[in-house]
């Protein structure tokens, strides 16, 4: 049972669905005491639907989030961030909704790389060293900023590669060094648990969470975070997220269940 989730998105991305409420009740009747709305970040001069909502649908996600919050503080405790890539150009911008308290918190979901104004790579589609590389060093220079509370799906990359190779082993440890040193937990992701196994190269398996990265997080002591990506308001309690808490366990995971938002963000 994970009774603190700070990932869980909203209709406006265009691929979750349900209510904002209905997350929020779904929540209470499961009997969780936090609920971080974390939708896929909106950006200013970034079209790109069914994956984040425009821009202009902001303002109503921020309202609709701080109506519950205040609806149900009685209840649960809703808290309002973002999923957002580490995406230099907006740095300023992710600084200023943390520093204005229009949000709570921030977490790192590195899905895709941004250059000139241009998507250039999407991680879940890895074909090359090159991707895999870039992948790291676009989520270290994120981790680095200290705008965000943790690391979505530190292993997102594995969702388009075929074989934990060389590199990805390379990457893993440089990415779990950073989060060791830098103290910021890491996500298992439970998404792509209840989607189930599938074949990629000769492996039947999750795309992610990836057991071999999860060794290595394991081996270098990095604190863990469970996240259930809630994509509609089912998933919170979905049958299938047992799965990631019995993983986590087997693999003897340093697990943190409850974050304080309100001071990991400093000026
Ligand atoms: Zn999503
Ligand atoms: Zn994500």
């Amino acid at each position: 049972m994970i009774r603190h989730n700070y990932h869980t998105h909203t209709f406006r991305c265009g691929h979750a669905v349900g209510e904002d409420e209905e997350y929020v009740l779904e929540a209470i009747g499961a009997g969780m005491q936090t609920l971080g709305f974390s939708d896929h970040v909106m950006l200013e001069n970034i079209s790109q639907p069914r994956v984040r909502g425009d821009f202009e649908l902001t303002e109503n996600y921020f309202s609709s989030i701080r109506d519950l919050q205040e609806k149900y503080k009685e209840r649960i405790k809703i808290l309002l961030g973002f999923e957002a890539e580490p995406f230099e150009d907006y740095f300023p911008y992710y600084k200023m909704l943390l520093e204005s308290k229009k949000i709570d918190y921030l977490i790192l979901g590195n899905h895709c790389a941004l250059e000139d104004g241009k998507i250039v790579y999407f991680f879940s589609k890895n074909t090359s060293k090159e991707n895999l590389i870039a992948y790291k060093n676009t989520l270290i220079k994120g981790m680095r900023t200290g705008l965000f509370l943790y690391v979505a799906h530190p292993d997102y990359f594995m969702g388009g590669y075929p074989v934990f190779d060389r590199t990805c082993k390379i990457i893993s440890e440089e990415i779990c060094d950073c989060a060791k040193e830098l103290n910021i937990p890491l996500e298992l992701n439970l998404a792509a648990i209840r989607r189930g196994k599938v074949q990629l190269g000769s492996e039947t398996r999750y795309l992610y969470p990836y057991i071999e990265f999860w060794k290595i997080a394991k081996k270098k002591g990095c604190k863990v975070i469970l996240g259930l990506d809630a994509h509609g308001p089912k998933e919170l309690t979905h049958r299938a997220n047992d799965l990631g808490i019995k993983m986590a366990k087997e693999l003897n995971l340093d697990i943190v269940d409850r974050l304080e938002v309100h001071n990991y963000f400093k000026k």
